[in-house]
């Protein structure tokens, strides 16, 4: 049997160079008051500054520090993704590189872990150092989240977590594209809590989210966890006709009661209105058969085990 390990920390990197010495150290300082073995999984982002050298460096010097190379940037969620196919330990944690995340707090995600939670999530009481912008179009992402979703994703978390093995495994069965790691999390259930903890600055460089990137998350959160966005034109459809139905019987009971004649120009009117409140539902309703083919095509397993009794496997749950 090889080596086991206690912990894996999974910390994705993109053109981290000015924080990663810091990072490295505060990382060493904090896993070797954890009690128990770890291993520092980086993972470079495809980075363009000189990370990919530093990060050799430590591993050579450093048996716990693991390092994988993507060959360009894949983005963030891709990089947690990465990691955790590689972490070997009982528990894995991921975390930012830039020191947003305290390591420190890792130690109180542990403790939580022993007394049986399988996912402990940081929760940010107070975000340091970021500007009104970030914090408001976070602040409203969430709640537009939480709106949309039947899931249930908890406000004000990012990817500063700690996964049981178990929930790691179940994460791997999830293969989708564009992935939304906290909704998987939050997706596959099991005993989850969070400890508060204060985000503090960037330790050194500048966000690595583009704008774009962070609409891109935010969008690929929604899309992945809510067909909703798909139902909007028959949601503006059904009114639409209603309405010209409407319109059309109060003409007619005009023309009926005698004032005028039928006018030709509010019938071209209450047709196109019709019309297109038809093509809606229409749009609507091939909508909801994407919206199904999505489900599907995601494959996504169906039902995530957490232990079975009676079986000849018996205890944990069986994912191999
Ligand atoms: N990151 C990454 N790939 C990217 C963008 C960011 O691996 O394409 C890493 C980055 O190095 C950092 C973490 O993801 O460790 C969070 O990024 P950042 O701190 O820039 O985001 P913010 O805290 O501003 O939301
Ligand atoms: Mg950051």
């Amino acid at each position: 049997m090889e080596d086991r390990v206690d912990f894996s920390v999974v910390i994705p990197v993109y053109n981290e160079e000015e924080v990663l010495p810091e990072t490295y150290r505060r990382m060493k300082e904090v896993m070797s008051s954890a009690r128990g073995s770890y291993e520092l999984i980086f993972v470079n982002d495809g980075s363009r500054d000189k990370s990919q050298e530093i990060l050799e460096s430590f591993a050579r010097g450093d048996e716990a520090v693991k390092l994988i190379n993507f060959s360009r940037n894949f983005g963030h969620q891709v990089a947690i993704t990465a990691g955790l196919d590689y972490a070997k330990g009982q528990a894995v944690i991921v975390i930012d590189a830039d020191l947003q995340d305290p390591p420190e707090v890792i130690l109180t995600m542990i403790e939580k872990w022993r007394e049986g939670y399988e996912v402990v999530y940081g929760k940010r009481v107070k975000r340091e150092g970021e500007s009104f912008f970030k914090k408001f179009t976070a602040s409203f992402f969430y709640r537009l989240l939480k709106r949309f979703t039947t899931i249930d994703i908890p406000v004000d978390t990012g990817d500063f977590r700690l996964m049981d093995k178990k929930v790691v495994d179940a994460l791997r069965l999830f293969r989708e594209k564009n992935r939304f790691m906290r909704g998987l999390v939050s997706w596959v259930g099991f005993r989850q809590t969070s400890v508060e903890y204060v985000r503090e600055k960037r330790w050194a460089g500048e966000t690595k989210y583009s704008l774009r990137k962070m609409l891109k998350l935010a969008w690929d959160g929604i899309t992945s966890f809510s067909d909703k966005p798909l139902k909007i034109a028959t949601y503006a459809g059904i009114p639409l006709s209603l309405f010209s139905l409407v319109l059309f019987l109060v003409v007619l009971f005009q023309y009926l009661g005698g004032r005028g004649t039928f006018p030709a120009t509010s019938l071209i009117g209450i047709l196109n209105l019709l019309v297109g409140g038809i093509i809606l539902i229409a749009l609507g309703i091939m909508g909801e058969y994407i919206g199904r083919i999505y489900e599907e095509v995601k494959g996504r397993p169906l039902y995530i085990v957490e232990s079975t009794m009676g079986f000849e496997k018996e205890g944990e749950g069986d994912f191999d």
